[in-house]
């Protein structure tokens, strides 16, 4: 087992375990309820952190959590249905429903 990195809340900490879970980077979460004495403790020790349990797999999972962190890199794109311009992290319109068409 190796410890990754803290999380800033437990929901955070959670999906980061969830994901790698699912990307095959066996996760868990630890100091789930340490919040809860912050003060008593340092505050960057009452932090949830998350655990990979195949201390082989650190590195790959470091830069799995890295990668799932890094902002959207999809171009900005106009609706076809609409013409509403969208944001690179939308894959619908919010204003028609349409699709963003599969070459933008
Ligand atoms: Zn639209």
């Amino acid at each position: 087992m190796k410890r990754l990195r803290a999380a800033p809340n437990l929901v955070v900490a959670t999906m980061w375990a969830d994901a790698l879970n699912a990307a095959g980077y066996p996760a868990q979460v630890f100091s789930r309820y340490l919040s809860s004495i912050a003060g008593e403790i340092p505050p960057d020790q009452a932090l949830p952190t998350v655990w990979v349990m195949d201390a082989r797999q650190a590195l790959a999972a470091l830069a799995f959590l890295d990668a799932l962190e890094r902002p959207c890199a999809s171009p900005p794109w106009i609706c076809t249905g609409c013409g509403e311009r969208h944001t690179g992290s939308f894959s619908q319109c919010w204003n028609c429903g349409a699709q963003r068409p599969a070459d933008s």
